[in-house]
């Protein structure tokens, strides 16, 4: 099966500093693929290129093998079926889990003029049961500001899987989260990589051992091997650069 994305030589120069050194990298249509690497290894550089938010200076990615991405605006790429959640949350925390999942359903159906208009049924049911699958049905009308840490991320998650991707790029969805909250966004993780493919940057190795399909090292800007947990485990390379032995 063709990936659903594909890194060719991927190249990012932050004035000098070469971030990305030629990025190759496919996404498979299916699975969770999970970037892991020491600090400074490029993967949230990566990140910020698939999604537009950095430009990349050299290269090319290519999304559903037709669409080039490496100039296309952000808001395109968000249309072309490609979420980014990033680290910290950026839902409206004034607003209930309800009416923040209502305002991203809207923003992808490009519906901002009719932004307070009353949902449809259809559109309701559809909020509803993202409610359910991020476990926030029971407060979907309370304050997302009274939200815990864990609640906040899957309030954000849903907020992107409403706009209904065909790519999900999170950024260490765990990082604060206690260990109840861990494996429910696991858990989550696993339920919507039977939707929508799912590339996350993460730290936590055992977060990583239980729920990834594919496992990407970086190193320095550049890919050092792909593969699954139990092999790249086994790699000398990633013993040396990654463990530090
Ligand atoms: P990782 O996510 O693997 O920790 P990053 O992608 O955040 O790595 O960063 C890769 C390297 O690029 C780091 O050395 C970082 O300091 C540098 N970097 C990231 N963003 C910028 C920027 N906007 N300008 C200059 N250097 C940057």
């Amino acid at each position: 099966m063709k990936p659903i994305l594909s890194c060719h030589d991927v190249v990012v120069d932050f004035s000098g500093f070469m971030a990305l050194q030629g990025v190759n990298l496919d996404v498979e249509t299916s699975g969770v693929l999970f970037l892991i690497g020491p600090n400074g290894a490029g993967k949230t550089t990566l990140l910020d290129v698939i999604c537009g938010k950095t430009r990349a200076t050299g290269g090319e990615i290519t999304f559903k093998d037709e669409i080039s991405l490496v100039k296309l605006q952000e808001q395109k790429i968000v249309e072309a079926g490609i979420a980014r959640k990033f680290q910290a949350p950026s839902i409206f925390l004034h607003l209930t889990p309800f009416e923040n999942l209502e305002i991203a359903m809207k923003q992808k159906k490009k519906l901002f003029s009719i932004l307070f208009a009353k949902l449809t049924d259809v559109q309701k049911d559809k909020i509803n049961t993202m409610l359910r699958k991020i476990g926030l049905f029971e407060v979907r009308h309370e304050k997302a500001g009274s939200l815990s840490h864990g609640q906040k991320q899957w309030l954000e998650i849903g907020m992107q899987l409403i706009q209904e991707p065909t790519l999900l790029l999170l950024d260490e969805p765990i990082a604060g989260m206690s260990g109840e909250e861990r494996t429910k966004t696991g858990e989550l993780i696993l339920e919507i990589s039977k939707e929508c493919s799912v590339l996350i940057v993460e730290h936590d190795m055992d977060f990583v051992r239980k729920y990834s399909t594919q496992v990407v090292v970086m190193h320095e800007g550049k890919v050092l091997c792909q593969g699954e947990m139990k092999d790249i485990q086994e790699n000398e390379e990633v013993k040396n650069v990654y463990l530090g032995r």
